[in-house]
């Protein structure tokens, strides 16, 4: 049998895809490229927004259309809403949790090759026995199978606890549960044993991770004593749980990225509330101030970089609310924000609300904030120009090299030098756009 995964949403998703790659060759299937190709689909769906809801629709309604004995399996976020269910319950063929992913999926696959095998020759099929660990309750035992050799996600936590009034997460992952450190960190050793170049810890609030007397700032501490050349990031941060020992840490650890996303949401101190955010405006520039003191006290002169979230549009924002985000935005030298257009989810207290901010003001608003954004991006991509930095190599397209630095900017390099992707490379910048860096490698 060969298998295709179709992911939506963010990166927690695209790391849960790699177990469930993982699951799928341990039961001997094999990945094909083009999703036509497939005898099963998997959906890892995100029901962030109703965009990527309706998008999973889409697909799976023209699938099951083209090709009507395909099996489709449908986990993430959508996963357990009884209307999704109702929606697709004559074109999925399961809908799995993604904690259960490994034994249901290692039965739902058994139990086909069995059903195919009885129709063709009324025989059972023969296969390799499935390894005990696949049929582990624990999902986070599943060794994942990696997109690259050089880049690898480590989830440090699921669900989340903080119920942020527009946000489905809470709803569709449940609680939050931390994974014992030990586990993370002997899965951090395999990956640099490996020679893996970059780690990035996830979680919906990595702040509040904790293992008996290990909280984040702690883990972080031992994954960057653990030795190796590597880079390590982690996402995402809630600055409710934002402490001095974190800001310490990251500006001071060497193998912590110069990068910080520190989502605001609003700028408005009301409509924070109404969020269920429990910080303030001014709560969080104090943070950004001291991000950018610790960078300057441990790391004097480095270039670092900040990001955020923010949402336009939620119910009720007036004008002059929203005007305190683009306020916030101008005060805060941002290299990249992720703008949502409020989207009601079911469950969430913000269901409840009138969705009053039409789609065109929202579409204006977002508008407005990416020229500031632009302007920031400039600025900062500017003061790389003439400097030397380290690039992870990602990808070649047509004699060019695509690349990351620590602060995530993008960077192109042509170069007629082979098996650059995956290396670390030093590269001088020559050029600055708002969205990316060119440059060139030194010896
Ligand atoms: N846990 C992270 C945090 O607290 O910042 C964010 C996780 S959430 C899945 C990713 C982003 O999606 C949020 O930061 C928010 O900006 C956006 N988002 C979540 N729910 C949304 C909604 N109902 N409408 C629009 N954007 C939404
Ligand atoms: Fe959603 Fe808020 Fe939890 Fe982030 S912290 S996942 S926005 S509920």
């Amino acid at each position: 049998m060969r298998y295709f995964i179709k992911t939506f949403g963010c990166q927690m998703n695209y790391s849960d895809s790699e177990r469930i790659a993982s699951v799928l060759e341990k039961n001997n299937l094999k990945p094909v490229e083009n999703i036509s190709k497939a005898d099963l689909a998997v959906f890892n769906t995100c029901g962030v927004r109703q965009m990527a809801e309706d998008r999973v629709y889409g697909q799976v309604h023209n699938l099951r259309k083209n090709n009507p004995n395909i099996k489709i399996i449908l986990t993430g976020c959508l996963s357990n809403r009884k209307d999704v269910r109702r929606i697709l319950e004559n074109k999925v063929d399961l809908f799995v949790e993604i904690k259960n992913v490994g034994t249901a999926i290692t039965k739902f696959v058994i139990a086909n090759e069995v059903k195919q095998s009885r129709s063709k020759n009324n025989r059972l099929p023969r296969r390799s026995a499935p390894r005990n660990d696949i049929y582990n309750k624990d999902y986070f035992k599943i060794i994942p199978k990696h997109d690259n050799n050089f880049q690898a996600y480590v989830p440090i936590m699921t669900g989340c606890n903080n119920f942020c009034a527009y946000c489905v997460v809470p709803h569709a992952r449940g609680r939050e549960i931390s994974r014992p450190a030990g586990e993370i960190i002997k899965e951090a050793k395999r990956l640099i044993k490996k020679g893996y170049k970059e780690i990035t810890l996830l979680g919906q609030n990595v702040n509040s991770y904790k293992d008996g007397n290990i909280n984040f700032p702690k883990l972080l501490k031992k994954i960057n004593n653990l030795p190796g050349k590597f880079w390590l990031r982690f996402i995402s941060s809630h600055p409710k749980d934002m402490s001095d020992e974190l800001i310490e840490t990251i500006a001071k650890s060497k193998k912590a990225c110069e990068y910080v996303h520190l989502p605001i949401q609003a700028g408005d101190d009301k409509v924070l509330k109404i969020m269920n955010r429990k910080y303030d405006a001014k709560h969080y520039l104090k943070l950004i101030k001291k991000i950018e003191l610790a960078f300057e006290k441990y790391k004097p002169g480095i270039i670092y970089s900040l990001t955020s979230d923010i949402i336009v549009g939620f119910p009720g924002e007036t004008k002059n609310q929203f005007l305190k985000s683009a306020g916030i935005m101008e005060k805060v030298p941002y290299d990249m924000v992720y703008f949502g257009q409020y989207s009601p989810r079911p469950n969430t207290i913000a269901w409840k609300m009138k969705d009053n901010v039409s789609k065109k003001e929202k579409v204006r608003r977002e508008k407005y904030l990416n020229e500031i954004l632009k302007k920031t991006a400039f600025a900062n991509n500017k003061e790389y120009v003439g400097k030397v930095f380290d690039v992870l190599i990602e990808k070649r397209k047509d004699g060019v090299y695509f690349g990351k630095t620590r602060t995530l900017k993008n960077v192109k390099l042509p170069s007629k030098k082979k098996n650059l992707v995956g290396k670390v490379v030093k590269v001088k910048i020559i050029k600055a756009n708002i969205w990316n860096l060119a440059g060139t490698m030194i010896k």
